[in-house]
């Protein structure tokens, strides 16, 4: 390593996914000199935060895809670290609800898949014992997960950047650094950011929604673009949190990347009913009518975009309406719980997710982490990632150590 830079790896991206990459690479190789880079005033703004906090099982995903792989082992290590540093956790279990025939089939689906990716203690139900579980709720099967669990990934994010700088002297978590451009050398990068440049060797990409135009920065055409996809939260009041015990969710459509409207205790106690999913006119827009026009303009100019339009308009606008329509939200989640009615939620927080899309309008499902010469890029981490991270820094730690020769 040249010792004459400010750096030898800097980091994009102060989300849970550049944060464990960090770590992990600290806790190997104390000796490397990193630097993790954000443009907000605190970690965890914008995917990390504002996500279920939800350590998924990895039921859902492809047997031998990298989600399956990262999640099953992402979760176990999430877990340890949780209870290594007294990060409150809970590993609550949940209900995987089917509420017509038609459902079965995909519930089956998820089921198998569960086996096959070996996730402990699954068990296929019957409408009774999904009553048991959860009182309110009412189904004509389901998938009982009692390895699920609740986090909070804010603080999870917070413990990492603490344990960065703590495993070398030199190591720096920087907020309120916005990486702007890359002044590239023969041996070196100047990082160039709103608050001063660093040089570096190695650069790795983690920033989510904007992953993307980072990666072309680079010079590198990602041949993905980030389309955001907004996800809108109602929140059950104080009186009706009594009808959700832990987390109940519906069967998902396997043709799409979203688990559809769930509940969700959080470990404050509250509980989160969403998120649904609609195209963001900003990549960080957070309110219903959140535009920005340099976003708009690429996911419009895009051709993916619009072959996902035509392939999926009826989806998209069921999402639409129901984004800004609380009766036909309520009846979604009637689905699940029946009694539920209009006063027992009220509007809570949003996210937004940073969802590859693919040139021919393909959802891309599987992270899609790429090096290119002395950069690494993560160009699509959805969720499980906040549940995966630790195992993503594990194999983004691999990569480095071989080919940036730590
Ligand atoms: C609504 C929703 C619900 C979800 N629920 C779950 C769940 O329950 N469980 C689960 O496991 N996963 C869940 N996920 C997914 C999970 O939150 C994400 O996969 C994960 O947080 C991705 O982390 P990240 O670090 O890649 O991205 P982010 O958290 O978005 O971090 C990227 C960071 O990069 C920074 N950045 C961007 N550009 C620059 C720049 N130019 N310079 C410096 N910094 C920059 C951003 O400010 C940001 O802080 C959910 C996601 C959403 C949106």
């Amino acid at each position: 390593m040249k010792q004459t830079l400010d750096f030898d790896i800097v980091v994009i991206g102060g989300g849970i996914v550049g944060l464990a990459s960090a770590y992990q690479i600290a806790d190997s190789h104390p000796d490397v000199r990193l630097a993790v880079l954000e443009k907000e005033d605190r970690l965890a703004a914008h995917q990390t935060g504002h996500n279920s906090d939800v350590i998924h099982s990895g039921l859902y995903y492809k047997p031998g895809s990298s989600k399956a792989k990262t999640c099953a082992q992402g979760r176990k290590e999430l877990i340890s670290f949780a209870k290594k540093y007294h990060i409150p956790y809970e590993i609550c279990g949940k209900v995987i609800v089917a509420t017509q025939e038609s459902e079965l089939g995909n519930l089956d689906y998820f089921f198998q898949n569960g086996l096959e990716n070996n996730i402990e203690g699954i068990e296929r139900i019957g409408s009774d014992e999904i009553k048991e579980i959860e009182p309110f709720c009412s189904g004509i099967a389901g998938i009982r997960v009692p390895c699920t669990g609740i986090i909070d990934y804010n603080q999870v994010a917070y413990k990492l950047a603490e344990l960065i700088e703590k495993k070398g002297q030199t190591n720096k978590v920087l907020t309120s650094h916005e990486v702007t451009a890359f002044d590239k050398h023969d041996f070196y990068t100047n990082v160039v950011t709103n608050n001063g440049d660093f040089s570096t060797n190695y650069i790795i990409n983690c920033a989510g929604l904007q992953s993307d135009r980072i990666a072309r920065m680079d010079g590198i055409n990602p041949g993905v673009r980030i389309v955001p996809f907004r996800g809108d939260y109602y929140e059950l009041t104080e009186q009706a949190r009594e009808k959700v015990k832990n987390l109940i969710y519906p069967v998902p459509d396997p043709d799409f990347p979203f688990l559809g409207v769930h509940f969700t205790r959080k470990i404050d106690g509250s509980v989160e009913c969403g998120p649904n999913a609609v195209l963001s006119f900003k990549r960080e827009g957070y309110g219903k009518t959140d535009f920005s026009l340099t976003d708009t303009w690429e996911s419009l100019t895009y051709w993916g975009t619009w072959r996902l339009f035509m392939r999926h308009w009826r989806y998209g606008l069921g999402e639409y309406t129901r984004a800004f329509c609380k009766k036909l939200f309520l009846r979604q989640l009637q689905k699940l719980i029946p009694s539920l009615n209009s006063d027992d939620i009220t509007p809570g927080v949003a996210g937004v997710r940073a969802q590859a899309l693919g040139p021919k309008g393909q959802l891309i499902d599987d992270f899609k982490i790429e090096r290119c010469g002395n950069s690494i890029h993560v160009l699509n981490a959805p969720s499980p990632a906040a549940t995966a991270s630790l195992a993503i820094g594990e194999y983004i730690k691999g990569i480095a150590t071989e080919h940036f020769k730590l």
